[in-house]
């Protein structure tokens, strides 16, 4: 049906076209993704100002208070114990000392030598200073069992009131859980209304310019529309439900196909194109343009399917047949026939000279 100007092209020019078929899918994709990831951004319900409105401030506060308190016991008995190692290290070299002095009042009782006055006198302070330490020790030992136990009793006191929180947060948590679901189904929402009325537009447009010669452009429009789309609904419907809506689409995807290959088959479309030809013919229109042939005595009018019948035809003009083109698609109407070799309609399945048959595709 059309002429070797219409060819579909070198294998260079076929292999671009698809190439860049796909490359337009892929960038619509991202373009889509993009839209997606925008909507995905709205912020969902905050846990922590729903746990502030849930629980007792009271509580929270007395958590903060009894945690404060721990804390500083524990510093302080930290402080107490690094105090008594200090008082235990000074009672053990007291302890040395005394020792040593007993060892020496022993020698020299031995060699009946008398203790000095001074050396008696070192040795009872060395024996106050040690039992001041111990008395000291002792002290340290009970503040710091005394502090022991009054942490213990916070840590009850703590943990008592962690566990009225944790009682608090739970319908806090199922509140949190009830609105992120929600807001998960208002994003989904949004992203497929956005997406579902891109797809019936492409949808549409692929029906309506099956025939152009732009179609890969709306292919790869179409295409990437409903991969998203599919992506989209597997992430927020659970694949229980998605199996049937993916089934469900295969489904009419393959019927569709099935129909249109039977339909193909059983009607040829050979036959409706000739008789749309043959009536573009009979009001000397192209068939693939509809723009007049403007042959023989025609040569100089001009007309359109509506004042075809209209116009007045001359008749002083030469009516010789000669090959002709359509000057403005380039599609082939009138050639030589092959067997006679006078001219025939291009278009039509015989020669009007010698009936010679040819096919039409
Ligand atoms: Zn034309
Ligand atoms: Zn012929």
């Amino acid at each position: 049906m059309k002429t070797d100007a219409k060819s579909k092209g070198t294998w260079i020019h076929r292999f671009a076209i698809r190439l860049f078929t796909l490359v337009l899918a892929v960038l619509i994709f991202w373009v889509l993704g993009f839209f997606v990831d925008d909507i995905r951004a709205i912020r969902g319900p905050d846990y922590a100002s729903i746990e502030k409105k849930h629980l007792d401030k009271d509580l929270v506060a007395k958590r903060l208070a009894l945690e404060k308190q721990v804390a500083d016991l524990t510093r302080q008995i930290e402080n107490q114990t690094e105090k008594q190692r200090v008082v235990g290290d000074s009672s053990r070299n007291l302890q040395q000392t005394i020792n040593q002095l007993l060892e020496l009042q022993k020698l020299g009782m031995q060699k009946s030598i008398a203790f000095s006055d001074t050396e008696q006198a070192n040795f009872t302070s060395s024996l106050n200073l040690f039992l001041n330490n111990q008395k000291k020790y002792q002290e340290l030992s009970q503040t710091v069992s005394d502090m022991l136990e009054r942490k213990q009793g916070l840590v009850r006191e703590k943990d008592q009131t962690e566990l009225e929180i944790e009682k608090q947060r739970q319908p806090a948590r199922d509140e949190f859980n009830t609105l992120s679901q929600r807001h998960r189904m208002k994003l989904a929402f949004l992203q497929l209304a956005i997406l579902l009325s891109i797809l019936v537009v492409a949808a549409t447009v692929i029906i309506k310019k099956r025939s152009s010669i732009y179609f890969p452009l709306f292919l790869a429009f179409g295409a990437a529309t409903l991969i998203k789309v599919a992506l989209v609904v597997h992430e927020y419907f659970p694949s229980k439900y998605f199996k049937y809506v993916l089934i469900g689409g295969l489904l009419i995807v393959v019927v569709r196909l099935l129909i249109y290959f039977i339909r193909t088959i059983a009607f040829p479309k050979t036959q409706w194109l000739v008789k749309q030809y043959r009536e573009a013919y009979e009001r000397f229109l192209c068939p693939i343009c509809e723009y007049p042939i403007r042959i023989g005595p025609r040569r100089f009018l001009f007309w359109t399917r509506r004042t075809v019948n209209k116009i007045v035809v001359p008749s002083d003009q030469g009516d010789q047949e000669e090959k002709y083109t359509c000057p403005s698609c380039g599609s082939s109407l009138f050639e030589e026939c092959p067997s006679c070799h006078k001219i025939r309609h291009a278009m039509l399945p015989n020669c009007s000279h010698c009936g010679a048959k040819k096919e039409i595709k």
